[in-house]
């Protein structure tokens, strides 16, 4: 009998194992995947290594201290990454604290001043309410008094006014901004037009300007190297290429594991790594599951998956003399009335990264790498998936042919890439659905949309309607306010208290 099993070993699971194990209690963690660290890994293809998920995160003083609670002192360096968004209407680098940007901009529009003055404003007012979140407990719900309600929860609240956290952002800015291009910046920090709460867009600007993206320097890899030395220290088990199958549940409470191997494993709790759609809908018989949770779960959608394409790169034959930061955003043509077309990547946002610039070492020398990243809905590349890791005949050249579009496009901005290229490698929807056996390849947890995500309440997700059964990892929160890597961890120490009385 284990104390704990844990399913996955993303950063989620192992920062939970790792605590655990250290109170010495008996944990298990059994990975699907042949390596550590789920979808914040590195893989090697050539003499390059490359990023299977984050390239970079925000809060990296909570970083060090998550590390620091479960495995002691540890000596990580960051740096920090700068955002820049390149169309044919602006050029800006606004990964710059707000008053800054807010400066940079009213010189460029200064027929918005007023405008740009309320935005900045009123996201410095919402920041400001965040700062009480500092302590957020695996109950703790953010949002309106509604909320709470909706969710029948007795829990400790962060009350933000309806007006942050349920009004989409759109209509404050069509109110106050004239210029689309413009309003689409503050809206979404790219060129969509605004869909997120001024809550959510709160933390995105809070994460990007205030708090900053940052690179460490052990490599977002490293966290997890760091992660499985001290729980196997403390004592705890990693299976690695051991998928569990089901998640077993007697009278609304959880007993233990089922492996693929069909081998039985009984524990005292056990946490799941894997995201809720996976865990509620595959893992556990839903006869365990109260109804309107799974609808819950069903219905609101995550975030969308993405095409990324890896490159190795002679830099003598491309210039690079307009990437101004190391995360560059670019669309060649903004034009809304054209319909949405997944593979028109003229009309889109393709984030494009020097990713040598973070991580000199992956490369060989005189070499840098660059990958470029676009939004790919999922059920575009549904009909190529014939099972795990299969695809029907044709996959193969109909995502180099889908990579060479891309690259085309990019070279508008980046002339001689195609002829600097030394090596590529391509992770469609369906990779990112194998390497973090994501639903549908989700990046970036539930959908980011006011509109969509309104059923779900503003809180942790962590605790579930079946005893002894607790959720850590991005898809643990309903709202990525921290951002990425750290909600992963957040919720792990969480849910270790929480499961430690
Ligand atoms: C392409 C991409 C880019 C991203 N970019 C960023 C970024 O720049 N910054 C940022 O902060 N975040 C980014 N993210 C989000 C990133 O995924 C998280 O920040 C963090 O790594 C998630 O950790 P997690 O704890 O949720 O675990 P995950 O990484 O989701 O790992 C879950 C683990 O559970 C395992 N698992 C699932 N089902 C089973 C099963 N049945 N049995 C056994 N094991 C199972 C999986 O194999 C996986 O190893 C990105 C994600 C992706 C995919």
């Amino acid at each position: 009998m284990w104390d704990a099993i844990v399913v996955g070993a993303g950063l989620g699971g192992l920062l939970f194992g790792t605590r655990f194990a250290r109170s010495g209690k008996r944990v298990l963690i059994l990975e699907k995947c042949p390596h550590i660290g789920g979808t914040s890994y590195i893989f090697k293809r050539g003499k390059y290594y490359f990023p299977m998920g984050p390239l970079s995160f925000s809060f990296p003083g909570r970083v060090k201290t998550y590390l620091k609670e479960a495995i002691g002192e540890v000596e990580i360096e960051f740096m920090r990454n700068h955002f820049q968004l390149l169309t044919p209407f602006l050029n800006v680098v606004y990964s710059k604290p707000l008053r800054e940007l807010g400066n940079d901009l009213k010189r460029q529009f200064p027929e918005e001043s007023v405008g740009i003055n309320a935005f900045i404003g009123e996201m410095k007012r919402v920041i400001s309410l965040m700062d009480s979140f500092g302590e957020l407990q695996s109950n703790s719900t953010i949002g309106t008094r509604k909320d709470v309600l909706d969710s029948g929860s007795e829990s400790e609240t962060y009350e933000i006014p309806r007006e942050y956290s349920d009004a989409i952002a759109r209509e404050f800015l069509d109110a106050r901004i004239n210029n689309p291009s413009l309003r689409n910046l503050l809206g979404s920090q790219g060129t969509s037009s605004p869909e997120m709460s001024m809550l959510n867009l709160s933390f995105m600007w809070n994460v990007m300007s205030e708090e900053g993206i940052w690179f460490p320097s052990c490599g977002i890899h490293g966290i997890s190297d760091l992660l499985v030395n001290a729980f196997t220290r403390y004592g705890g088990e990693l299976r690695l290429s051991s998928p569990v199958k089901r998640i077993l549940v007697e009278d609304r409470s959880v007993v233990g594991v089922l492996t693929e191997r069909n081998e039985l494993l009984k524990a005292n709790w056990v946490v799941s790594n894997a995201d809720h759609k996976k865990t509620f809908l595959e893992l556990i018989d839903p006869t365990n599951v109260p109804l309107d949770y799974l609808h819950l779960i069903k219905t609101t959608p995550y975030t969308d998956s993405e095409l990324c394409v890896y490159l190795g790169v002679d830099p003598k034959k491309v210039d690079l003399t307009r990437m101004k930061a190391s995360h560059l955003f670019y669309r060649r043509e903004i034009n809304p009335a054209k319909s949405q077309d997944p593979e028109d990547f003229d009309n889109q946002e393709i984030e494009i990264c020097l990713w040598s610039d973070n991580a000199p070492d992956s490369v060989p020398r005189g070499r840098v790498s660059l990958i470029l990243r676009v939004s790919f809905p999922y059920e575009h590349f549904a009909g190529w998936h014939t099972g795990e890791k299969q695809r029907k005949e044709g996959y193969r050249e109909y995502k180099k042919q889908l990579a060479e579009r891309l690259i085309q496009t990019v070279e508008n901005a980046l002339p001689g890439l195609s002829s600097s290229i030394e090596m590529m490698e391509i992770a469609t929807p369906l990779t990112y659905e194998d390497w973090g056996n994501r639903f549908q390849g989700s990046i970036a947890g539930w959908t980011w949309s006011a509109e969509a995500a309104h059923s779900l309440p503003g809180r942790f997700l962590i605790e579930t309607p079946v005893e002894h059964l607790l959720m850590v990892g991005i898809f643990a929160a309903s709202r990525l306010f921290l951002g990425g890597v750290p909600t992963s961890m957040h919720t792990a120490t969480l849910a270790s208290s929480y499961s430690q009385g």
